[in-house]
């Protein structure tokens, strides 16, 4: 079968390797599509400090049950599923509070808990082995189209979960960057929260892309979005700020536009940051929450399919074939994806 390996630092090649076959409460997964995201560029652009490679990337992955390996129950050949992001140990205590993000086993202070396609093989491929408590029924969803879910729509719906007592009705919240996440956090905070809902981007067709998708007011990411946001909030500023890209100049719109006891969810990692003083005033309004996100919990992932299969949550999806990958690389370096690139093998 063909594989998309992390062959060195910096590199990719498509290979041909032997079909996996399943271990003990393992599921191979034939491969109806498999999204691309920016963290797998940051795995390029890592370089030699990326510590392992030889593994398949790719960790948004779904398809269809290819075959069963021993005792595993609960998944029929032909079943449509998609693969979840964090493979946990689901016994510390992190996982039985139901922070199986923060696994403590699989994942530690200074590294994100496991995750297929970054060590793991992942769904770059024909076929992809799984275990069996990593995989989620798809129902109705399409195996080809709904891989992003496993990312780009857990990794929002985390970060607007934590920000949830920011978003009643009567609030405002900012979403900064329209992309593979962006779109997906913009619907999710549409289909579940009260909060007026203001989306900036520097592209005209992603801002066209976000009317669609619920918000309220489109506007684009320059020197005047701070002034236009803190004007339409009568100068008090926005209760909640998603920033979806992380960047200097994103870090600034997000830190400029906050309301005093509002909340940032840093979740792009475009590398930007601010200074931080235990004072009363500045740089941050007083009782301002902070996170940066990794991915979710299976219960936030659970609320993610229940979305899509509504029909309150889709994914933009433009769709490469799997040998197009470094094609596909090159378009979503380069912005010109809209939505989520997704291989199909
Ligand atoms: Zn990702
Ligand atoms: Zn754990």
């Amino acid at each position: 079968m063909r594989a998309v390996k992390l062959v060195g630092p910096g590199t990719i090649g498509l290979e041909d390797v032997p079909v996996p076959e399943p271990g003990p409460g393992e599921v191979r997964i034939r491969i109806g599509g498999a999204g691309l995201c920016h963290s797998d560029l940051h795995v390029l652009d890592a370089g030699e400090l990326w510590p392992v490679f030889g593994f398949t990337i790719g960790h948004e992955g779904s398809g269809w049950v290819d075959a069963l390996g021993p005792d595993v129950e609960g998944f029929a050949e032909g079943d449509p599923v998609i693969v979840m992001l964090i493979w946990s140990c689901g016994r510390c205590r992190a996982c039985r509070q139901g922070r199986d993000n923060a696994c403590q086993v699989t994942g530690s202070r200074d590294a994100a808990p496991t995750t297929p396609g970054l060590g793991p093989d992942g769904s770059m491929a024909d076929y992809q082995i799984v275990p069996a408590r990593f995989l989620e029924p798809l129902g109705g969803l399409d195996p080809v189209t709904s891989a992003p879910l496993a990312d780009a729509a857990l990794t929002p719906m985390h970060a607007i979960n934590s920000a949830r007592r920011h978003l009643a009705s009567g609030s405002t919240a900012v979403v900064i960057g329209l992309g593979g996440l962006g779109h997906l956090g913009l619907q999710i905070l549409a289909a579940t929260s009260g909060a007026r809902l203001i989306a900036l981007d520097v592209d005209e067709v992603k801002l066209d892309a976000a009317r669609r998708h619920g918000a309220d007011l489109a506007l684009r990411s320059d020197a005047d979005a701070v002034g236009r946001i803190l004007d339409l909030t009568d100068g008090y500023g926005a209760d909640a700020v998603f920033d979806f890209v992380g960047a200097q100049a994103t870090v600034d719109v997000a830190t400029g536009v906050v309301a005093p006891e509002g909340a940032i969810r840093f979740v792009g990692l475009g590398g930007g940051t601010f200074s931080y003083g235990a004072t009363a005033f500045g740089p941050l309004p007083w009782g301002v929450d902070v996170q940066s996100s990794y991915g979710g919990t299976r219960a936030d992932f659970v609320e993610v399919l229940a979305l899509a299969r509504a029909g309150k949550v889709g994914v933009d999806t433009v769709r490469y074939p799997l040998d197009q990958v470094t094609v596909a690389i090159d378009d979503l370096r380069a912005g010109r994806v809209a939505g989520r690139a997704v291989l199909v093998p």
